[in-house]
């Protein structure tokens, strides 16, 4: 307050340049007058009449004017009462001069806006007084707009910077508003890329399913809450589609992958009633595994198993084909032994592979037997390698008879394995091992030089009658997929010295079926050498007889179940009749394998087979047995 006041002040300088107009018509008057203020430091001016005041007032606008009432053009309230109404001259402050004789209109004077009056004759000091006192206001007045006019520069600044600032806080808030979403949406895509990858993680990217990872996770909690509360009874069933590497190869990966998705629609649709009990899972390749929560018992899932193998039995269609596929099912219900999801995996693939040997049943369920099973055959593995060792393997030789001479074309060779401690092993049972673990590759080798060998002889003793005999030899699909398969049998050709009319080779219908490719090139091999071919164990798998035409094969050797099962009237004789038909039409010959009976053999022999091999005429024999019947069947028939 007291900075302002001082501010406020005016200073003795600022007098100094303050002008006044006087206005008199008496020169004395204003000379006196005059007088006195120049020596106050005035500057002062002189007018004798109105007119002439108002023109010097146009010129130079003084800062006090004292006026004199009475004069003759122009009195001072007129005078005053122009300024007063002119914007330029209203704010000079007017001080009225009057004799004191005079007759002054006080109240019109302060009503027309004069600030002050003097009388006259004048009071020196007083005039002087009265003078200092209206510039004084009249600069505080002045100061007072100026600081008005500072002020509300400074407001207008304010309300403009806050206006600003306003302005500037709505863009920082709009970019705060932008960027949080630009982040959330950041966040959002960041969440969705690792659901993605959470899902790629879980999932099969062919079918959506999860995938075996999943249900790794998903068993390991199952058993975790098994170990610890009361056993919740549950399955794993896993699901081997056979024929899809089939598939892959003829058809392509493409088609491959639609009959993986199509199948897996299917699963879905079993289970859509159900989802929260059962649940789909893409396994492996072309193994899917079906979880069974809170089961009952055993024969739930084998009705599950039942229904799964309906929904897959129809046909997929696949670039305008028809395609079936076949299953096996393997079945696991969980146990406290049951502490790895690998060991479920296991016993499931066990149970699989006991349903694939078996003729009746695509199922399995996994039990006790299929373990011990399981661990035989480790153990028949590990005695066979010492068998090949310690060559405890030796041929039988089955002959092969004509219907319409009765005389011996030839043998089968069969490998027979003499066990020191466990006795006789039957083919049947340690063929398929030594095929599970390659143990087929040497032995095969084996068996082929030793039948080679053994024609040799033959073919030595009965040189000078020419005998057109064969002995056949059992080849393995493993042995057949081998790279140096036709490498090794040339060698044993050339070593052994056999004459190649003698030896033919029998293969099953499963190996074309699986090996198109293989099965092609390496028959056009063995026909460059004039090697004989016949299909073994025909109609015990899928093929059909159109379908081995492409291939050049000389006999058709039927199943022996087919055989075993003529003297009923039933399918069987039909399928065996239309075989015959079909082969002959084809021009191969055909083996009936298993003939036991006169009632089979006069069937067989009406419908036109060639060849007969069965107990009825003689199992399989020994070398020197086998050469005795040779001789005695050869003289015999000689004699007919
Ligand atoms: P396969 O090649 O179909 O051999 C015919 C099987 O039927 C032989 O059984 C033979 O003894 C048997 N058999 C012959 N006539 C009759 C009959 O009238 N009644 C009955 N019930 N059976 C008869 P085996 O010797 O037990 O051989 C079984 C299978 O083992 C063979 O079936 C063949 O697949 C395989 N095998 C045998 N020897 C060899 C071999 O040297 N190499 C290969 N890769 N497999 C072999
Ligand atoms: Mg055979
Ligand atoms: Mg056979």
């Amino acid at each position: 307050m007291e900075m302002e006041n001082a501010i406020l002040i005016p200073q003795k300088s600022a007098l100094a340049i303050n002008n006044i107009l006087i206005v008199d018509d008496t020169p004395d008057n204003l000379r006196l007058l005059s007088k006195t203020l120049i020596q106050e430091g005035y500057k002062v001016r002189c007018a004798v009449n109105g007119s002439m005041a108002l023109l010097t007032i146009k010129a130079k606008l003084p800062d006090l004017i004292l006026l004199d009432i009475n004069m003759p053009d122009m009195d001072g309230f007129e005078i005053c009462k122009i300024l007063k109404d002119s914007v330029l001259t209203r704010d000079i402050p007017v001080i009225f001069v009057s004799a004191l004789d005079e007759i002054f209109d006080k109240v019109k004077a302060f009503e027309l806006g004069a600030v002050d009056y003097i009388s006259k004759p004048f009071q020196i000091p007083e005039v002087l007084s009265r003078v200092s006192n209206q510039l004084n206001l009249q600069n505080l007045r002045k100061q007072l707009i100026q600081k008005n006019q500072l002020l509300e520069i400074e407001i207008k600044n304010r309300i403009s910077a806050e206006q600003e600032i306003r302005q500037l806080n709505v863009e920082l808030e709009q970019r705060v508003v932008e960027r949080t979403y630009q982040l959330r949406t950041e966040i959002q895509e960041r969440q969705e890329v690792q659901k993605k990858l959470e899902y790629l993680a879980w999932n099969n990217s062919l079918t959506g399913l999860p995938n075996r990872l999943w249900l790794i996770e998903k068993l390991k909690r199952i058993l975790n809450r098994a170990s610890s509360a009361n056993q919740e009874k549950l399955a794993v069933i896993i699901l081997d589609c056979n024929r899809f590497k089939i598939i892959n190869d003829s058809l392509g990966r493409q088609a491959g992958d639609s009959l993986l998705k199509m199948i897996s629609e299917r699963l879905r649709s079993q289970i859509s009633d159900r989802p929260s009990k059962i649940h789909i899972t893409h396994f492996g390749e072309d193994k899917f595994a079906i979880i069974l929560e809170n089961i009952q018992n055993v024969d739930q899932a084998i009705a599950e198993s039942k229904s799964i193998h309906q929904v897959l039995s129809p046909a997929f269609v696949i670039e305008q084909r028809e395609i079936f596929i076949t299953v096996n099912i393997g079945i696991v219900i969980n146990n406290s032994n049951y502490l790895q999801p690998e060991d479920i995996f296991r016993d499931a693939d066990l149970a699989i592979q006991k349903a694939k040997t078996s003729s009746s049943c695509y199922y399995r369920v996994f039990d006790s037997t299929i373990q011990n099973n399981a661990l035989a055959i480790l153990e028949l593995e590990t005695d066979l390698r010492i068998a090949l060792k310690r060559q405890e393997f030796y041929l039988n030789y089955q002959p092969i008879i004509s219907f319409n001479t009765g005389k011996i074309v030839g043998f089968e060779t069969l490998a027979r394995w003499n066990h020191p401690q466990k006795g006789f092993i039957s083919p049947g049972k340690f063929i398929p091992v030594a095929e599970q673990t390659n143990l087929i590759l040497p032995l095969g080798m084996w068996i082929l030089k030793e039948a080679c060998q053994q024609i040799r002889i033959w073919q030595d003793r009965l040189d000078n009658q020419h005998r057109d005999f064969t002995v056949s030899v059992n080849i393995s699909g493993k042995q057949f997929e081998q790279e140096n398969f036709i490498t090794q049998l040339d060698r044993i050709i050339a070593d052994t010295g056999i004459n190649i009319k003698h030896l033919k080779l029998e293969i099953t219908e499963t190996l074309l079926m699986n090996n198109t490719e293989i099965a092609d090139r390496i028959f056009s091999q063995l026909k460059a050498r004039k090697i004989q071919l016949a299909i073994d164990d025909f109609g015990s798998g899928y093929s059909s007889l159109s379908y081995l035409a492409r291939f050049p094969v000389d006999t058709l050797k039927i199943d022996r179940s087919f055989v075993s099962r003529l003297d009923e009237k039933n399918q069987a004789s039909t399928i065996v009749k239309a075989t015959l038909d079909l082969a002959h039409n084809l021009g191969f010959d055909v083996v009936a394998e298993g003939v036991e009976t006169a009632e089979q053999i006069q069937q067989l022999k009406d419908w036109g087979c060639e060849f007969a091999q069965g107990y009825y005429y003689a199992k399989p024999l020994d070398e020197d047995s086998a050469w005795e019947f040779m001789k005695l069947n050869l003289a015999s028939a000689t004699n007919n």
